[in-house]
Order: structure tokens, then sequence, then C-alpha cells
């Protein structure tokens, strides 16, 4: 049996679609069956975007249909600018101008009081734009089942890497594209953007278990802690006008190389990971220590807060050595006078060697001896002068 292609197999029609009445009429016995060619119309000549449910009166004596639904051509409405006036133009993921150009292509979907059957009303024409030239192809958005072919790839798990490997179009499939041809693959128009959307629209789907952020955090640690994780989220002590929260984590699997790995440890931190609920830059700290393994870096334990104060540092320090019997003999610091601190609050009872990283002591040193030499250098010019 041969299996399904993962290939795009969806092309856009070059040819122009056109019929002898403006809007055609369609009636169909079977009420999915509408939509299966609503969906082979989107795949193929117009992006059809469903516009609104269009309300019924309530007296069924004034009522004419049973339901009535509107879908728009994608080039319906006025243009709009979307474009961010605060961003730079560099910056800026919309550069181009709106797709918009009042186009009256449209389908209005309905079934009457007392009858059985469908009714599509078709109003094909298209104004201002023309769907079966390549220029509109390029500037349309990419049709619906585009982006459900996308979305089921990253669904299954694929990668951009895989993904952009399955639209690339072979040689002689390339060498088919002329200028007279009725049809294209739509593979030759998904971009890298075009994945990335794909990816975060999964993020977004399976990452946020609520609307609302703190909901969704709890809801979260519930899950982790349903695993074996060791976890908490909980305000900050100290930091608790400023709204300081932090998030500390431990997977089952780490906790239990911290009895081997712990003693000699690396607290990284790394700024701006994300944005907070409040729109705030979010920090993470991470506990390494060596894999006597594979001698390289294995993450311990993880720490996300909105502040960049010692508390959050001395919370998760003394949560670890109560929850997950973390107790260091030597912590490997940035150059950062913050940490420090917090080992030193943190472990108060206990004697811990804090060495500071090379390369990021060296950085200081470099920054430091610059700007001293350099107003050295400008006083004695200046006396010079
Ligand atoms: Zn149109």
């Amino acid at each position: 049996m041969a299996l399904p292609s993962l290939k795009l197999a969806i092309r856009h029609i070059l040819t122009p679609q056109t019929y002898p009445t403006n809007p055609r009429k369609l009636t169909f016995e079977d009420p999915d069956e509408w939509e299966s060619w609503l969906a082979s119309e989107c795949a193929v000549y117009t992006n059809w975007r469903f516009k609104k449910d269009i309300p019924q009166a309530q007296s069924n004596r004034k009522r004419k249909f049973e339901w009535k639904r509107l879908y728009e051509c994608d080039h319906a409405g006025s243009p709009r600018d979307r474009r961010d006036e605060n961003l730079s133009p560099k910056k800026r993921r919309k550069t181009g101008p709106s797709i918009k150009v009042r186009c009256n292509a449209k389908i209005e979907v309905y079934q009457l009081v007392g009858s059985n059957v469908v009714t599509v009303d078709h109003y094909w024409q298209h104004n201002n734009h023309d769907p079966a030239t390549l220029v509109n192809m390029k500037m349309s958005r990419n049709p619906d089942a585009v982006r459900h072919w996308l979305d089921a790839r990253v669904h299954e798990g694929f990668d951009s890497k895989v993904i952009k490997a399955m639209i690339r179009m072979t040689s002689e499939e390339l060498a088919e594209i002329t200028k007279e041809v009725d049809s294209l693959p739509y593979s030759i128009k998904i971009s890298a953007q075009d994945i990335y959307n794909a990816t975060k629209r999964k993020a977004m789907a399976t990452t946020y278990l609520s609307p609302d952020p703190d909901e969704s955090i709890r809801l979260w640690m519930d899950a982790l802690r349903k695993k074996g994780w060791t976890v908490a989220y909980e305000p900050t002590p100290g930091e608790e006008s400023r709204q300081g929260f932090t998030i500390q984590l431990c997977s089952k699997w780490q906790k239990s190389l911290i009895p081997h790995y712990g003693e000699t440890v690396c607290l990284d931190s790394t700024h701006n990971t994300c944005k907070g609920p409040l729109r705030e830059k979010m920090f993470l700290s991470t506990i390494l220590a060596r894999d006597r393994v594979t001698g390289k870096g294995v993450p311990l334990a993880w720490m996300i807060t909105n502040l960049e104060s010692h508390y959050p540092l001395v919370q998760f320090l003394k949560w670890l050595r109560t929850e997950c019997s973390f107790s260091p003999r030597t912590i490997m610091i940035d150059c950062s006078d913050t940490e420090a601190l917090a080992i030193k609050l943190a472990f108060s009872d206990l004697i811990i060697s804090i060495l500071f990283c090379y390369w990021h002591l060296w950085e200081a040193w470099d920054v430091g001896l610059w700007y001293t030499v350099d107003r050295y250098m400008r006083g004695i010019v200046d006396r010079i002068q």
C-alpha cells in the first residue's frame, strides 16, 4: 500500500473562472457537501474568508432563513495600513501595502425555512484585482487549505527544516513552470515566515492553558507536579510592592542528579527571555553542573522571575536547599554582585567558594580599563590644547 505523500499538493489556478451569470446559484442536498465545495474553492482560486453569521428574525412568521452565512474574498473591504508607525522600517514585519481593494466577490450560504437543501449564491466576479494572475497569487494570503496543511505538519512534530524540505521543489518540477502554465503549486509561495507562524500558532495553542497568564502558570504547575516535578510559583519575599514573583522548576531527573553533581555548580542568568503578565521583562536563572559522563553542561534547576534584584535568587537557592537537598560548596557566577550577595544570604551558615567566571571578569576589566585610560588620555590632550 502506498503511503500518503507529505508533499503539498494544493495548486493555485491561473485560468480565469467565469460563469454565465453573476451570481450563480448552487444547491446541495447534503448539508456537509457545500463545505467541501468551499474548501476546494479555497484551495484553487479565491481565498474565501468567513465574514459573519447573518442574524435572523426571532419570530417564525417573519423568518425567511433557518440560517445564513457570509463569506468574502480576502481582497474585500477598504485598504488598511496596519504597519506600526513606532517601529523602524527594518523591524516591521508588515512591509507591503494592504491587500484590501474593495472586491465584491462573496458567497452567501443559507437554508430557507421549510427547505432541506443548502443554497449557495456565488458572486464570483472580482473587482480591482484578478485572481488568475501571478501578481495576485503573490499578494494574497495563503488559502486556509495551505494553512491547515502547515498546521498539520507542525502538529505531527516536523520542524521548520523538515517542512522546508517537504515544500522544496525538484528541478524537474521547477522546469515545468513557464509563463503559459494554467496552475502553480503553492509550495512556491510558502515563506519561512509562514512556517514560523504555523509553529507559533501551535505554541500558542499548546502553551497557554488559560487566557489568564496567572491561571495558565498555575495549571502548568499542577500538570508538572503530576509528572513528578518539584515546582513553585510564589510572590518574591521582599518584592511584594513591585508585584515580584518567581517560578521555580526542577524535574524528577534533575532532582536525582543534584546529590551527584550539586557540589560544584554554575549559576547563570539570561536577561530578557520573554515578557511577563504586565509586559515586563523576564529573567531566567539556571543552575548548571558538569555531567561526569558526557563532560557537558547539564541544567539542574531553573528559576524565572520578573525582577533583577537579589531577592528572587535568595528565594530560589533557599527553595532548592529545602526541596531538592541542594548543598553546594563551590558556585561559579558571572561578574555579578547581585548573585554573590544572594549566595551569601541564602547559605549564610555554610562556607561557599564563589568563583567569578574568567571571561566575564576579563570583560569587566577590559571595559573598566578602557574607560579609565580613555578619561586619563583625554585629560592630557585637553591640557596640551
Ligand atoms: Zn476578489
